[in-house]
């Protein structure tokens, strides 16, 4: 009778000394996962994040290049030289001058810069 009763106890703490040992293991394996996938959305996350960063900057740098600098030297941002605003695309001749816009090209007569007469306007691709 008593031994009766002290020997299911030892059983049933038999059993739950085997069970932490599985659960165990198995929590292990879980946590592995775990980690393995943190570290895999973590590694994306952080290429999303270098790629981003490319394109920002990329952005940065063409929005950089179109300014040029407002605090720059004059006219060496290749601006036109009557409105200051919109880019070279005419070369004077006979002068051979290459300082003015389309816009401000068809409306004058004389170089801006050494007031030669203009006899033909000839288009320019800059590439800067
Ligand atoms: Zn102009
Ligand atoms: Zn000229």
């Amino acid at each position: 009778m008593s031994g009766d009763s002290s020997a299911a106890p030892s059983a049933a703490a038999r059993k739950a000394a085997h069970q932490p040992g599985f659960f165990r293991r198995f929590l292990e394996l879980l946590l592995l996962l775990v980690s393995s996938l943190a570290a895999l959305f973590f590694f994306k996350s952080a290429e999303d994040a270098a790629a981003e960063k490319k394109r920002l900057e990329d952005e940065l740098r063409r929005v950089r290049r179109r300014r040029r600098g407002p605090s720059g030297g004059s006219g060496d941002g290749g601006k036109c030289a009557v409105c200051m605003d919109n880019p070279l695309e005419v070369a004077l001749e006979p002068c051979g001058h290459v300082c003015l816009c389309r816009d401000c090209g068809a409306r004058i007569d004389a170089c801006p810069v050494c007031r030669a007469k203009v006899e033909q306007k000839k288009d320019v691709f800059l590439s800067t």
